[in-house]
């Protein structure tokens, strides 16, 4: 088994180093005090191919592999979480489902503009009323003529205001359940469609999550993405990929705070001498090392299922998700506790992401779903490793 990178995993994971050292690490504290929204480097990064990495070439995207495209999330994460969630959102459950399940038309509307950066995606499934249980939710489109009409409200939107197309999921057949939803393509300016609030968060601040509103919104058939029905397969698809990409912005949180820790450790002087010197301090940094590469495992394991096809991704997405996403908790909270006073301070990186790492284990299926998941696929399929019956 060899898990050193090729060339071109290399380049991709330096270049967008480079640009997050050099473009974004500066500003990226007063960004936060000022709750400002990323879109210029985001638009930079798209300009480097990190919008629409998985998506084939002649499509306008870079058309690179599950691993490339993790290496990118963890270099965007160790410097700004927040940049990494508006990407990994347009990559995984926007463009690639859209890439999965659009008509060509729809692929030549919005994928090359989606690849370049030149707009976002949003992802709307959460509602007020319904977040895990997906098959919960209640905005409906009716089909009139040439067009469905969609009512109701979606929450927790990432990149809402902020995106230029938003897969919307709509009951069409209230009576059908989880076979009842289908997924539309819906631009911004369709009418009846409005930003009703912004989400006021713990962390991420200055990644816009909001509210929406669709009042009558006119969403034409030529826009349906798939079938009438085949909504919720498609966002529970896109979501086994998502997943991965979530699992890879726990690892850049994690990293970004290992390396402001071992910095603080060796600088920080008590007792006369550096508080890495103290076995407390350096057993600490030990094992948020260790937590850190053995998720770095689960990330890349799935990302390489992910690129085979394998009907095994699911259960493996939800490992490495459950896994990076309760152990970058645990690494901040050791950051923070190294920087001692100054880990409660808004002059430190780890201070932010002490608050940022907080929600990975809460979108895009919280740890109790995830372990739900894994759960249900051990009892079906036993004890299989995650490779045994791939393709
Ligand atoms: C910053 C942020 C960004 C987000 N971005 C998006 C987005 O872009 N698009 C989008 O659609 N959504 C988004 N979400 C929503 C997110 O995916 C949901 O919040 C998440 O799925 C959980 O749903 P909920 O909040 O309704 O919790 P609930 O479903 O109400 O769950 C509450 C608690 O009950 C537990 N629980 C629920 N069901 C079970 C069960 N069967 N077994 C055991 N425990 C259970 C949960 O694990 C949790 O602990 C975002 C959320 C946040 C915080």
């Amino acid at each position: 088994m060899d898990f050193s990178l090729g060339e071109d995993q290399r380049l991709l994971r330096d270049t967008v180093r480079r640009f997050m050292e050099a473009e974004v690490r500066p500003s990226v504290r007063q960004r936060n005090r000022e709750e400002k929204f990323a879109a210029a480097e985001l638009r930079a990064l798209g300009g480097l191919g990190c919008c629409g990495m998985l998506i084939p070439e002649e499509w306008g995207g870079a058309g690179v592999d599950t691993l490339c495209y993790v290496l990118m999330l963890e270099e965007v994460a160790r410097v700004d979480a927040a940049m990494a969630v508006a990407l990994s959102v347009t990559n995984s459950v926007v463009a690639w489902p859209l890439y999965r399940h659009g008509t060509d038309a729809q692929r030549r509307r919005y994928l090359p503009r989606l690849a370049r950066g030149e707009m976002l995606g949003a992802f709307c499934l959460t509602e007020p009323g319904a977040g895990s249980d997906s098959a919960a939710i209640t905005t409906r489109a009716v089909r009139d003529g040439d067009f469905y009409r969609l009512n109701g409200t979606k929450s927790w939107v990432t990149n809402g205001g902020e995106a230029g197309l938003y897969i919307v999921f709509a009951k069409t057949d209230a009576s059908a359940g989880a076979r009842g939803i289908t997924a539309f393509l819906v631009e911004p300016g369709f009418p009846g469609f409005q930003v009703s609030r912004y989400e006021d968060k713990m962390g991420l601040r200055t990644s816009r999550t909001a509210e929406i509103t669709f009042s009558d919104c006119e969403v034409p058939v030529a826009n349906r993405l798939g079938e009438d029905g085949q909504g919720l397969k498609i966002a529970l698809e896109a979501l086994d990929g998502g997943r991965v990409g979530i699992a890879a912005q726990a690892l850049g949180i994690a990293q970004g705070a290992l390396e402001a820790a071992v910095s603080h450790a060796k600088q920080r002087r008590a007792f006369g001498k550096p508080i890495g010197e103290f076995q407390a301090i350096a057993w600490m940094l030990a094992d948020m090392q260790t937590e850190i590469e053995a998720a770095r495992v689960l990330v890349w394991q799935a990302a390489w299922l992910r690129d085979t096809g394998s009907a095994r991704l699911g259960p493996c997405a939800s490992r490495a998700k459950l896994y990076a996403g309760e152990m970058v908790n645990r690494v901040v909270y050791k950051a923070v506790q190294i920087h001692g006073s100054m880990g409660y301070s808004r002059e430190t990186d780890v201070e932010r992401m002490y608050r940022d790492a907080r929600v990975i284990s809460i979108y895009e299926g919280t740890s109790e779903i995830q372990r739900l998941i894994i759960a249900r696929d051990l009892l079906a399929a036993g004890a299989q490793a995650p490779h045994e019956g791939s393709r």
